[in-house]
């Protein structure tokens, strides 16, 4: 195969160039022609052709009229955000949910659902393509209309091949090519990432899109980090960058992990750890999510509990402070949902262990997106890989 040079790039969109000025445009601001001009050095007659091409694709339209210098009306253009579809999934352990988004990330129509991870790949995506195929139905769509799949799953996961790299909880899906099977019924890109990156995306689009150094902690059955720096999502040599669930904390001392070890973080301060140690306590608690109800209606015992585990994680997190010096910490996941306990947990450890200058200007917070925070995140990623140059060259020489 002959390697693309710039002429035959830019040949896929008939030399025009118009998928670098879509990069522009994504942001779904309006704006008209002498505004992209300025923006881009082209002349207008340049701009005007590289529109006709992205509106012949049907991405970009015009939005009403703002009025020029000459006092001429003329005309803005901008992304169409229902121009194609996004399918945005997150799998969990024993449930699902996925949603079709616009090109802005916006939830147009969703649906939850039970489904064991454990059952495998097969049946969990066969699943799932039932359910997206009936979310198309609700929303009058097909599926040429979808232009990529995001999809969150709760274990590591090889990013650029999209497969799993020995989940612990998901039997049946080691090296398994999820993207290959999707593809059969959605002939787009899927993207499959670890549900807590796709959460830190989430959160940061939702909450904090200009914090370029952003940590999001999960705590819920297992704990795990997703790391923003400089900017970009860091996945790490194995896509398990962030894995601070298996890190040995002071507390864990002799306590034995699932892992196999002994100390871990996970062993101590998950959901189903502060409700083993209520239960040692005489508490009749079975889940993370009993541990939660029970701070929710003032038990002592399980607002210590919980505020124990928030200094462990701190610990740990205190060491990603001093290597990573995010600007926000982002607590979600279950055990988060006890509010200020678990916080004040963490904030109490990292304030007082880290450098002066790290936590000057550090927020911890807890998490705005909440449980929609993973589906932004798996539409984000989709958008950002379908709607970039090269994806979009493709799209248009299919055309
Ligand atoms: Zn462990």
């Amino acid at each position: 195969m002959l390697p693309m040079t710039d002429t035959t790039r830019a040949s896929a969109l008939g030399g025009t160039g118009a998928s670098e000025l879509f990069q522009l445009l994504r942001d779904g601001r309006p704006r008209t022609r002498a505004e992209l001009s300025a923006l881009t050095g082209l002349a207008r007659s340049t701009i005007g052709l590289r529109l006709d091409v992205l509106a012949g694709l049907g991405l970009v339209g015009p939005v009403g009229d703002a009025v020029s210098t000459g006092g001429r009306p003329s005309t803005r253009v901008a992304l169409v955000p229902g121009a194609r579809v996004v399918l945005a999934a997150d799998l969990g352990a024993s449930h699902a949910h996925l949603a079709l988004t616009d090109l802005l990330g916006r939830e147009l129509v969703s649906r939850r659902g039970t489904i064991d991870v454990a059952h495998g790949p097969e049946a969990v995506l066969g699943w799932l393509v039932e359910q997206a195929d009936d979310l198309l139905v609700d929303l009058g769509k097909a599926r040429d209309d979808l232009i990529g799949v995001g999809l969150g799953l709760p274990g590591p996961v090889q990013f650029s091949t999209g497969r799993p790299v020995n989940p612990p909880i998901m039997p049946g899906w080691d090296g398994f090519d999820v993207p290959g099977l999707l593809r059969r019924h959605f002939d787009v890109p899927v993207l499959v990432d670890n549900d807590v990156n796709i959460m830190a995306l989430g959160e940061r689009t939702h909450a904090w899109p200009e914090a370029d150094h952003f940590l999001f902690v999960k705590v819920a059955t297992g704990i795990g980090a997703g790391i923003i720096s400089g900017g970009r999502l860091q996945r790490g040599a194995q896509g398990i960058a962030g894995d601070i669930g298996h890190v040995q904390v002071p507390r864990g001392a002799g306590i034995p992990c699932h892992c196999g070890n002994v100390g871990c973080l996970e062993a101590v301060a998950s959901g189903p750890a502060v409700a083993a140690a209520l239960r040692r306590d005489g508490l009749d608690v079975a889940t993370g999510r009993e541990v939660v109800d029970l701070v929710r209606r003032g038990d002592v015992t399980s607002i210590q509990a919980v505020r124990q585990a928030g200094r462990d994680l701190g610990e740990v997190l205190t060491a990603c402070v001093n290597m990573v010096n995010p600007s926000v910490i982002a607590l979600g996941g279950s055990l988060a949902q006890a509010g200020e306990h678990l916080l004040a947990g963490v904030r109490e450890v990292v304030y007082q262990r880290s450098m002066p200058l790290a936590t000057e200007h550090l927020s911890i917070v807890p998490s705005r997106a909440g449980d929609r925070a993973a589906l932004v995140g798996a539409s984000m990623l989709a958008i950002h890989h379908a709607l970039s140059p090269a994806a979009l060259d493709e799209l248009a020489a299919a055309v």
